[in-house]
């Protein structure tokens, strides 16, 4: 059996996608262009080509950009939720329903999909068991909830959002109907936010919490990592802590 590893590929507004690779590979999101997507595979060493399919929590483009084209070009499916999938223009892609799977099997990695409150359609995040290691997978989640703590609970690396520092947006540029929208319970969560589910989901066996998703310009590294590391010291919770810059990458994360 393989191991497990698990690569942001691009995080932020400008494109999200996630490689998790083990005896098979799967891309959670593919929000960066195909040639791009396979661009940074190729960096971390990975193979485009042992992909077996692309999982799209949600519509929105930053996480859809490159998924018709690289599963056309893979001849992979891509799964979504009926609204997802609706909303996603995937000519010549296989299309598979996860909208009423409690669970789903992609070459032995365990995926739960699980329902989030973001301003589109029908969004999921997930939970995924690949070689007996857990991935909890939160981001574009305008809230935290207690189901959203459990089905992230025991993983070994968490992966959250933290999209705001609350007093850059409240101060920033953005117009305020924008700002009350990402502020609000289906928009996107804070660093505050990220902190409070990573401090609640996080237990021993949790290696490392990997932040994702950072706005460029209502956020830094800086202050994502101080007030979400804050808030683990806090609950005496110490796995580590890994900022992804906004457009950046990060890992390949071993597990
Ligand atoms: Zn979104
Ligand atoms: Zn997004």
């Amino acid at each position: 059996m393989h191991g497990v590893s698990v690569t942001i590929l691009g995080s932020g507004s400008c494109g999200n996608s996630i490689l998790i690779d083990s005896d098979v590979s799967i891309l959670v999101d593919a929000g960066i262009s195909c040639k791009e997507l396979e661009r940074r595979m190729t960096i971390v060493g990975k193979d485009p080509s042992r992909v077996e399919a692309v999982v799209l929590s949600h519509e929105h483009i930053d996480h859809t950009r490159g998924a018709q084209r690289f599963c056309a070009k893979y001849g992979v499916p891509a799964y979504g939720s009926d609204g997802t999938l609706s909303l996603t223009p995937l000519p010549r892609v296989k299309t598979i329903s996860i909208s009423n799977r409690r669970s789903l099997s992609i070459g032995g990695i365990e995926i739960r999909p699980f329902p989030v409150k973001h301003f589109a359609a029908e969004p999921k995040a997930f939970s995924i068991v690949a070689g007996h290691r857990k991935i909890g997978i939160a981001s574009d989640l305008g809230s935290v909830n207690g189901r959203i703590v459990d089905e992230m609970a025991g993983s070994d690396i968490l992966l959250v959002e933290a999209n705001y520092d609350i007093d850059m947006l409240l101060t920033g540029t953005y117009p305020d109907f924008l700002k009350r929208t990402i502020k609000s319970d289906h928009g996107h969560l804070s660093n505050d936010d990220a902190g409070l589910l990573a401090s609640k989901a996080a237990c021993d066996r949790t290696e490392r919490v990997v932040l994702l998703h950072l706005s460029k310009e209502n956020n830094t590294p800086g202050r994502a990592r101080e007030t979400v590391g804050r808030k683990l010291k806090s609950a005496k919770k110490i796995p580590r802590l890994e900022i992804t810059e906004h457009g950046g990458m990060n890992g390949p994360f071993d597990l």
